[in-house]
């Protein structure tokens, strides 16, 4: 089996360090929205200047390099041991680097492992077999600030009002947004999912923010709901980093679950402005980043 160790250490310099397209023109287009001179136009130029320099000298777009969540799609005859070893060998060697800040601490001990090696669900590494002959490793870097304003909520919740329905996941999402007060770093991208048991809705919501930033839902329903809650939220008037503005959510991404009869779960995962994700794409001899 080839060893795709130092494919997987670049995937997490470009990821941590180059922005994706997607991402950039969003937030390019908020800067221009905003109000020439404004602390929100301001905070989106200063923004927009650091994915620049970073992606030039290639250094971490943040400080924080959030938890590394890898997502691997293997053809058959892959072994899930060894990738798992190729890529926790990776993550030690990007932390080497400094591509990625030491972030794994003991939660008893409070000792940070100092190379982002943790137990087994860190870095966090999920493996999906698929037909044909091409292997994908996605990755997403979540930062610590953006998960702190993450939400659960259980429907119905008489006290936002919210049922279970689209009308009440509405309204919880807003809720959460209107919670995290431009922290967690806004303009931020709601990942949503409507359904599930605890774990996999949080699961899920993290899963939809790989959905590129211009894509509709091919749920019309939902697509509909992913745009309302942009502009609602946008109305807000929280924006970039809580500085006031027309922007505290670049976009919303949904997704729905089945759920057991008794439960209704809503789970919103917010992604910071720096929302890094790339993908690795082998196929035979042929290696590429998208
Ligand atoms: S929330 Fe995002 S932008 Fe803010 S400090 Fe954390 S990783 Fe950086």
């Amino acid at each position: 089996m080839r060893d795709l160790t130092s494919e997987v250490v670049e995937l997490i310099r470009f990821t941590s360090t180059n922005l994706s397209a997607d991402v950039q023109q969003t937030l390019e287009r908020a800067r221009d929205r905003e109000e020439k001179g404004s602390a929100a136009q301001s905070a989106l130029i200063t923004i927009l200047d650091n994915v620049e320099l970073s992606r030039q000298n290639s250094t971490p777009i943040c400080q924080d390099t959030g938890t590394p969540i890898f997502y691997v799609h293997h053809p058959e005859g892959w072994s899930t041991r060894k990738l798992r070893e190729q890529i926790r060998n990776a993550v030690v060697e990007a932390t080497k680097k400094s591509y990625l800040r030491p972030n794994a601490v003991d939660s008893l001990t409070e000792k940070n492992s100092g190379n982002n090696l943790g137990d087994d669900a860190f870095p966090t590494i999920h493996f999906e077999e698929v037909e044909g002959d091409e292997l994908t490793v996605e990755l997403m870097l979540k930062g610590g600030g953006c998960e702190n304003v993450g939400a659960q909520y259980s429907l119905p919740n008489t006290q936002l009002g919210a049922g279970r329905d689209l009308a009440g996941v509405r309204k919880v999402v807003l809720d959460a947004v209107q919670k995290a007060q431009g922290q967690g770093c806004a303009p931020g991208i709601l990942g949503v999912a409507i359904g599930g048991d605890r774990g996999s809705s949080y699961y899920a919501s993290k899963e939809v923010l790989f959905r590129p930033m211009e894509d509709e839902n091919a749920n019309p329903e939902l697509a509909k709901l992913e745009q309302r809650l942009t502009d609602e939220s946008n109305q807000l008037g929280i924006g970039p980093m809580g500085f006031g503005g027309k922007t505290t959510v670049l976009a919303t991404k949904m997704t729905g679950r089945h759920r057991l009869p008794a439960s209704f779960f809503v789970s919103v995962s917010y992604m910071c402005w720096a929302h890094r994700h790339r993908k690795l794409i082998v196929r035979g001899e042929e290696v590429r980043y998208e």
